[in-house]
C-alpha cells in the first residue's frame, strides 16, 4: 500500500510554508502527496526582490494573477511528485485594475474575469452542500493516511474558513467509512489569543530544512526572499526546532487520531508513528 498525505491549503505558498518541511521529508520516503488548493488564487501582490533587500510589490488582475499563481504551485508541487488540485473557491477580494483598486466581492457584485456563476466564495463554501460533499468524496477517494489543513484560529479569514470546509467535509468521510487522520498545522499568529497558540505534535525535518526554502523560493510572486538567512519562514522552522529539541520543525494540533486496524489492532504506518510519538 501506498502510503498518502493529503495537504489542503487556501493559497499557493500555504501548503509549503505550513508543512513543507514534513511533506519534503516523507515525499523522500516514499509517501505519496495530495495537494489541494482551496481558492482560485486570484488575489494577492507580485512581489520582486530588488537590489537593495527590500521588496517591490505590485499587482495583477484576476486572470493573469490566477496563471501565475498556479503556475507557482504546479512547480511547487512538481518537486513533490505531484500535480495540484484546485477546488477554485473564489477569494473574498482581487485586484480590479488601477481605476478600481481592490476591490470586494460581496453578495450580488457582478463577478470578475475568470470566475464562474454560482461558485460560492472561500468565505461559505463550508456552508455549501455541494462543496463540502465534493471534498469528503476526494478525500474518501483518495484514502490518505493523514490530512492537514489550517487550523480555525487563524489570523487570516480565508484560512480560518478553509479549516472550516475541510473540518466538515472530514467529518462527512468519517461518516463514509474513512479512517485516516486529521490535523490542523499552525501558523505564525493567531486571531483568538494564546491559548490557540498550543500545539500538540510535531515534524522533525532538520535534514530538509534547505529543501522547505527551496520549495517556498517556488513561489516567487510571494516569497522571492526564500533563499535568505534571515528569511522569517526559516527564522520560524528555527524556533520551532528549539521547541521540539531538533533543528528544524512544523508543529500541529490533533482534530482525530488515525483508527486503522487489522485483526491485532491499530496499524501504524511511519507518519502517524512519528506524530504519536511526538506528541505531548
Ligand atoms: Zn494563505
Amino acid at each position: 500500500m501506498t502510503q498518502k498525505i493529503m495537504a489542503i491549503g487556501s493559497h499557493a505558498d500555504d501548503i509549503e510554508a505550513h508543512l513543507g518541511g514534513t511533506l519534503a521529508k516523507y515525499h523522500a520516503a516514499g509517501y505519496e502527496v495530495v495537494y489541494v488548493m482551496s481558492t482560485n488564487n486570484m488575489s494577492g501582490g507580485v512581489s520582486e526582490l530588488l537590489e537593495d533587500g527590500t521588496l517591490k510589490t505590485t499587482y495583477e488582475t484576476t486572470v493573469p494573477m490566477m496563471a501565475r499563481r498556479k503556475g507557482e504551485c504546479a512547480v511547487a508541487a512538481r518537486a513533490l511528485g505531484t500535480v495540484p488540485i484546485h477546488l477554485d473557491h473564489p477569494q473574498r477580494h482581487y485586484w480590479g485594475g488601477k481605476k478600481e483598486g481592490s476591490v470586494e466581492l460581496r453578495y450580488g457584485c457582478s463577478l470578475p474575469a475568470g470566475v464562474p456563476e454560482n461558485a460560492p466564495s472561500i468565505l461559505t463554501a463550508y456552508e455549501d452542500k455541494a462543496s463540502v460533499k465534493r471534498l469528503a468524496d476526494l478525500i474518501l477517494e483518495k484514502n490518505p493516511e493523514c490530512v492537514f489543513t489550517h487550523g480555525v484560529s487563524q489570523y487570516n479569514i480565508e484560512h480560518f474558513a478553509t479549516s472550516l470546509l475541510v473540518n466538515a467535509a472530514y467529518w462527512q468521510a468519517v461518516e463514509a467509512g474513512f479512517r485516516g487522520a486529521l490535523l490542523h498545522w499552525r501558523e505564525g499568529m493567531t486571531r483568538l489569543g494564546e491559548f490557540n497558540c498550543r500545539w500538540e505534535t510535531f515534524i522533525d525535518y532538520t535534514p530538509y530544512l534547505d529543501g522547505k526554502m527551496e520549495l517556498l523560493g517556488m513561489h516567487k510572486c510571494q516569497m522571492p526572499n526564500a533563499h535568505l538567512p534571515d528569511f522569517g519562514h526559516r527564522q520560524l522552522a528555527e524556533r520551532w526546532g528549539v521547541a521540539c529539541g531538533c533543528g528544524a520543525a512544523e508543529v500541529f494540533t490533533w482534530v482525530r487520531h488515525a483508527d486503522y486496524r487489522d485483526d491485532d489492532g491499530l496499524i501504524y504506518h511511519p507518519l502517524t508513528l512519528e506524530l504519536i510519538r511526538n506528541s505531548r
